[in-house]
């Protein structure tokens, strides 16, 4: 799949101009690596698993202001009562709140897995994403080269200036 067969290579035209491309002639198209259509439906699958779409949910609540009220309460009441100012008697944590710390250690444990499960989604996500982008690049440059040969566009010349735009842009960078 990375190439296509040498024979249909030297008997198509704009494939040879393909073959011209990365500056060797040699009946490759393209060296490739990762050329892998087939995997990526099993990708998305793996996306979509229930654990993962929870921690994104708690990674989202956990960055909201509803979690930051949440807290303020819960802490403005555990230590008001803990400290007898609703005068109740029920000091159940008294100074320094070694109940409410450790709660809070624990809680902050889990935040920090679920905001590390969470970045890795987004970062597969983004990655499948970006193969699928450099697929279908590649289909057009073949299509487009195919078209322009039947054209009989000066397709050489074309990618000279593509290179010189593309060399250009990455040396501003
Ligand atoms: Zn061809």
């Amino acid at each position: 799949m990375t190439q296509a067969h040498p024979h249909e290579v030297s008997t198509c035209p704009a494939c040879r101009l393909i073959d011209k491309i990365d500056g060797l002639e040699d009946g490759e198209m393209f060296k490739l690596g990762h050329w892998e259509v087939a995997n990526e439906h099993q990708r998305f699958e793996r996306l979509r698993a229930v654990e993962d779409r929870t921690a994104d949910r708690i990674t989202k609540f956990a960055g909201s202001l509803k979690f930051v009220y949440l807290h303020t309460v819960w802490f403005g009441v555990w230590i008001a009562l803990n400290v007898g100012l609703i005068g109740l008697g029920a000091e159940f944590d008294k100074f320094p709140f070694g109940l409410l710390t450790m709660i809070v250690s624990l809680e902050a444990i889990f935040l920090a897995t679920f905001v590390m499960v969470s970045q890795n989604r987004q970062a597969l996500r983004s990655e499948v994403r970006a193969q699928v982008d450099f697929e279908s690049n590649l289909q057009s440059l073949i299509w487009s080269i195919h078209i322009g040969q039947k054209l009989g566009l000066d397709i050489e010349h074309i990618e000279r200036l593509c290179r010189d735009v593309v060399g250009e842009s990455r040396a501003k960078r």
